[in-house]
């Protein structure tokens, strides 16, 4: 990006300025200008920032009143699975309500392990959304499946249940639903479709810890829930996730898969040694701790996201070619993982959108255009063309071609390369002036969107 200092800045808008032919300016006039450009005009032009200060910083570790307990653990020496993890298992399901939680090594492992024990596998169809982290769709082929996608409603950002029931084959055997982005999808729906189709339902709440539905907090819905503890997830532990569900037999299943094999809960006692295939993600000592001690601030930081969520959502509503993502009526609360709107840029002098991005970041808005269209990506390809699959499923199945064009996702495509713009979650645990802040940073480019194309095709900035 070409840098323009304020000073080179005034000289050329002066001099571009439409009817002010005024090359040689005086210095009294030109100061009189600095002082009332500068708080208007956008700070990509040079003007000054809507947002001059930082932003909440991500994860938090509040020391020292977290170190004696972290500190605890290791002098103890006993870091692999134990009591601190029974205790975050415990918190976590009582948090949500769910009646069991299992943790593991990260999201992603939560997602593989409850596929397969909820029987998921060779030769199945899982129909999922387009619009989410690459993990959810790994999951689905670590499972020897094959992902199908119902492509998202635009203006939630969330998968279309009309899409979905569109999709349904013979082989469809689950609905992995993701609240993405910490917006809880249109569960009522989707869980219609399963009961009326017999497809178990595993939601992905990676993005979305204490997010809810009619009151429900989600990845409690369905038959199970998954969630990541990734470092920049709203529960932090830099890696960790859990599965939620309220089927015993199901949970201790998972517990078994995520140990070896070896029996837990009612097996356990009857059986001796490992019973059933299993790998080895059992999450740490330490980790566990750094869980315990972040959960304690979780419910605090969700409420104010929601509330700032809702606030700034009515700051930047008005304002034209922005339109911030719809919420399913029955939502009752909204996490923002990340905070979406849409972005189009004929309200904004033809603007495209990575450019004003970096209008927004000038103003100290940090953001950005979010994922990029995940199911053309070689990953699926690979998949098809392993030993397994070509083994097990029919060739016309793994037609490449035939299979991207089945699965072609317009809607999601169109948030990917054109309209998605989003902040961090982080930026919500900031207070109302900040919010009034990234809506005047908006409404600043938008005022002087025509300015900032002028320079632009200049090549001024
Ligand atoms: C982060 C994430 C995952 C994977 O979690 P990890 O802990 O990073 O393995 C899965 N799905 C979604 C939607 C995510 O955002």
């Amino acid at each position: 990006m070409k840098k323009t200092t304020r000073r080179e800045f005034f000289k050329t808008t002066f001099r571009a300025g439409a009817g002010i032919a005024v090359a040689s300016v005086a210095s009294p006039v030109v100061s009189w200008g600095k002082e009332t450009e500068s708080a208007t005009l956008p700070a990509i032009l040079g003007g000054s920032r809507s947002h001059a200060g930082g932003w909440p910083a991500w994860p938090v570790w509040k020391s020292p009143e977290f170190d004696g307990k972290l500190l605890e653990v290791m002098r103890s020496g006993v870091w692999s699975r134990a009591h601190n993890t029974d205790a975050f298992e415990a918190r976590w399901a009582e948090m949500l309500g769910a009646k069991r939680c299992l943790s593991v090594v990260n999201g992603t492992n939560s997602l593989i392990t409850a596929l397969a024990q909820a029987g998921i596998g060779v030769g199945d169809e899982v129909i999922t959304t387009p619009y989410t982290f690459v993990a959810t769709v790994q999951a689905i082929l670590m499972n020897g499946a094959i992902p199908v996608f119902a492509d998202v409603d635009r203006e939630t950002f969330q998968i279309d249940p009309v899409q979905i029931e569109r999709k349904i084959t013979k082989r469809t055997k689950a609905i992995l639903p993701v609240h993405i982005l910490g917006i809880p999808a249109d569960m009522d729906r989707i869980m219609d479709i399963a009961r009326r189709h017999g497809l178990i339902v595993i939601e992905d709440a990676c993005q979305a810890h204490l997010a809810s539905y009619g009151g429900k907090p989600v990845g409690t819905i369905g038959f199970a829930g998954c969630f990541s503890f990734q470092n920049s997830k709203n529960l932090p532990i830099g890696e960790g996730g859990a599965i939620v569900s309220d089927d015993d037999d199901f949970m201790d299943r998972c517990f078994s898969y995520h140990n070896l094999g070896f029996p837990y809960g009612s097996r356990a006692g009857s059986l001796s040694g490992a019973f059933m295939v299993g790998g080895k993600v059992r999450f740490s000592e330490y980790q566990a701790a750094i869980g315990l001690l972040e959960l304690q601030d979780l419910e605090r930081a969700s409420a104010l996201r929601w509330e700032n969520g809702q606030y700034l959502t009515s700051k930047i509503a008005g304002i034209p070619g922005i339109t911030p993502a719809r919420l399913y009526p029955k939502t009752t609360r909204a996490v923002y993982h990340l905070f979406p709107f849409r972005y189009d840029k004929e309200q904004f002098c033809g603007m495209p959108r990575a450019l004003f991005l970096r209008a927004l970041e000038a103003e100290g808005v940090p953001c950005s255009s979010g994922y990029t269209p995940l199911q053309t990506q070689p990953f699926i390809r690979a998949a098809f063309e392993s030993k397994l699959y070509r083994k097990v499923y029919p060739k016309s199945l793994l037609k490449y071609d035939a299979y991207l064009l089945k699965n072609s996702c317009p809607e999601s495509d169109a948030l990917c390369d054109e309209e998605a713009v989003w902040l961090t979650q982080n930026m919500l645990l900031a207070g109302h002036r900040e919010m009034d802040e990234i809506a005047a940073a908006i409404e600043k480019v938008y005022s002087n969107a025509g300015r900032i194309m002028d320079a632009s095709k200049k090549g001024e900035i």
